[in-house]
């Protein structure tokens, strides 16, 4: 089969690779019909993530159908269309028992991380994949719902609803901003309406990102790069700050901007991947009544989602801007990093025929 192998920084390579096979009891092998690239992925190629092996296949986003089932297996058959969650859980460690998903201690990804496709063992860009504990791991897809609908609910929707929205207790009526407007802080304003947010605030330096976040459900939008966007920001609120600041982007000015927008007793709620230390000024802070929160996506709210993809309350296909077959794969990458450019927000690779 063919698959996109990680060669170690700056290198990837579309190749033929062995066919994945069943190892544990546990595991199903899913045809990929549709993957899609996150920016995970370019931070993999970067080298950012020292735990990804030269030969990795990447990609922990996917669509497919259940072509083998191992003998353990008891909730999918083959044939069954699913969606591969980026999250793996074994369903039976400590971490997974207290509905800690993402610290899944599973054997697959023995560090303790329920991230595991495409980081400790292969990926999703590829035509086949094998999945590990896949009755807790992969979700039916009901007929109506289609791949690329349900590929955003691999990761990025969970992700901005759960890290962003819930960690946030976004409530009736808060006002919301959401600092940065690429994939994942859309998924936060495209949820934040479901915990009743009043007013939704995007904030980016990229003015296409502005623009396209108001049909994801941002009310207003604010250029961060613009000397007086705090002022911008305060504006739409009744002066003290927002309820809630979420953090989609992973850098220290970023989460600072998050802090300098919340009010006393907001919650910021940080959703990027930070690369490095930023700085927490608790002696301001401390006397502000602020809630911090973090986390590396658990994924327990996909079925949720999926029911509103389902019943359309939910448009995940607007996330869908570009479109390949799985041969094309390098061109995919090539329009994904050049979002600026290309307007890219998720580039939908789908199996030819
Ligand atoms: P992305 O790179 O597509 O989007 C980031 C956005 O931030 C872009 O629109 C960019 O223009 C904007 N930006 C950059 N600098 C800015 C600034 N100074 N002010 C305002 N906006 C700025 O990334 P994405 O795919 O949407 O992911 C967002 C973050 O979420 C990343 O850090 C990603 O790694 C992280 N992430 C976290 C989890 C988790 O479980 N916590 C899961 C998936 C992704
Ligand atoms: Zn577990």
């Amino acid at each position: 089969m063919k698959a996109l192998v990680y060669q170690g920084p700056g290198k990837k390579q579309w190749m033929e690779v062995p066919m994945p096979h069943l190892a544990n009891p546990g595991d199903v092998i899913v045809r990929i019909d549709t993957t899609t690239i996150c920016g995970t992925d370019l931070h993999i190629l970067k080298g950012d993530v020292p735990a990804v092996e030269a030969g990795r296949i990447l990609g922990h986003e996917g669509v497919g159908t259940v072509s083998e089932i191992g003998t353990g297996v008891k909730d999918f058959a083959v044939g069954d269309r699913v969606i591969i969650s980026c999250i793996k859980s074994c369903g039976h460690c400590v971490n997974c028992r207290s509905g800690l998903f993402s610290h899944c201690l599973g054997e697959e990804g023995a560090s303790g991380i329920g991230w595991v496709f495409g980081h400790l063992i292969d990926g999703t860009q590829a035509e086949y994949v094998r999945v590990p504990y896949a009755d807790n791991s992969l979700h039916r897809l009901p007929d109506g719902v289609t791949d690329v609908q349900a590929v955003m609910l691999s990761d990025i929707l969970p992700t901005g609803f759960e890290i962003g929205v819930l960690a946030g207790a976004v409530k009736p009526g808060d006002v919301v901003a959401v600092v940065g407007a690429g994939p994942v802080g859309l998924a936060a304003m495209m949820t934040a309406g479901l915990c009743g947010a009043a007013t939704v605030i995007a904030i980016d330096l990229d003015p296409g990102r502005l623009e396209q976040a108001k049909s994801f459900g941002a009310t207003d939008t604010v250029d961060s790069g613009a000397p007086d966007w705090k002022e911008q920001v305060l504006a739409h609120t009744d002066g003290a700050g927002v309820d809630v600041a979420i953090e989609a982007v992973g850098l220290p000015e970023t989460f600072g901007m998050a802090l300098e927008a919340i009010r006393p007793g907001g919650h910021v709620a940080n959703v990027g991947v930070h690369g490095k230390a930023v700085e927490l000024p608790l002696e301001e802070l401390w006397i502000r009544n602020i809630t911090i929160t973090m986390g590396l996506v658990n994924a327990n709210t996909t079925p949720m989602l999926l029911k509103l993809v389902a019943s359309h309350k939910i448009e995940a296909e607007r996330f869908a801007t570009h479109f390949f077959t799985l041969d094309q794969m390098l061109e995919a990458y090539e329009t994904f990093s050049n979002a600026a450019t290309t307007k890219a927000l998720k580039v939908v690779i789908s199996r030819a025929g």
